[in-house]
């Protein structure tokens, strides 16, 4: 399942080097060929997850398509001295995936966010994008004991799409745990897209994310993070500056 035409490596996980049109053309492929695919939306937390999360990182490896989503994921590539033609972020891209799927008929399913997000999310999107067709929006849960009921809901409604927002690890180990049975042309890991696209978290300001300061905007607007976030960020760093000292 992986052809990539350009795929790099950042302290063992693969990233692709594609711009967002790119990650657009691999999801009509992979819709066309049908069969299921995943796609992750790798930053720098991914990549510190991956780090003593084996299961996390086999699922990173095993990824169809790994695009770009971090701003230190760029910094980090050049560093390594494989630069990366930009991000694709999971915002952008879900955003791209509701345009095409409303101009091409595919069907789209959101799960996950708290119960209301994912249906608020949906409504954003088909008002944007008219004739998209929402195949199905449900919040449920990543426990592996919902998964028989969530998957049987899913397989009901038929998606060409499925949009999973469980956050990072549980989301892309839920979609690997599920694809086999699920067989969705098109899975992909979404993190807080629905709760950005619902209005319940804005996205920092242009400003902040070209001076690769997005995290610590979420910081100060989730302090809840601040754990996970303080640890990544500066390790990531560390890490990759220490791994391009070795290059
Ligand atoms: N979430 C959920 N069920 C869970 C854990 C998380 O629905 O058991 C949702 C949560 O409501 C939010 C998203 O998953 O919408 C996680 O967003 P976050 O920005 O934290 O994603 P991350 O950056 O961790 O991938």
């Amino acid at each position: 399942m992986n052809q990539m035409n350009s795929r790099i490596s950042i302290l063992g996980v693969p990233v692709d080097n594609i711009t967002i049109a790119d990650a657009v053309a691999r999801v009509v492929a992979y819709i066309e060929q049908g069969g299921p695919h995943q796609i992750v939306t790798v930053n720098p937390e991914f990549v510190m997850e991956a780090q003593h999360n084996a299961a996390f990182r086999a699922v990173l490896c095993q990824a169809d398509l790994a695009t770009p989503d971090g701003f230190g994921l760029l910094l980090a590539a050049r560093r390594l001295g494989t630069p990366l033609r930009g991000r694709v972020t999971g915002v952008e891209l879900t955003q791209r995936i509701a345009e095409l799927a409303a101009a091409r008929g595919y069907r789209v399913f959101l799960l996950g966010a708290a119960p209301g997000v994912a249906e608020q999310a949906a409504a954003v999107l088909t008002s944007r994008y008219p004739g998209l067709w929402v195949a199905g929006c449900y919040a449920g849960s990543p426990h592996p004991r919902h998964a028989p009921f969530l998957r049987q809901l899913i397989t009901a409604a038929q998606p060409d799409i499925l949009l999973v927002a469980y956050g990072h690890p549980a989301q892309d180990l839920w979609i690997a745990r599920n694809q086999p049975a699920l067989r969705i042309p098109v899975a992909m890991g979404v993190g807080g897209v629905f709760d950005y696209l619902a209005g319940r978290v804005p996205l920092a300001p242009t400003w902040l994310r070209r001076l690769g300061l997005e995290w610590l905007y979420r910081l100060l607007r989730q302090p809840r993070r601040w754990r996970r976030i303080l640890v990544a960020v500066p390790l990531f760093t560390w890490r990759v500056l220490r791994a391009g000292h070795k290059t």
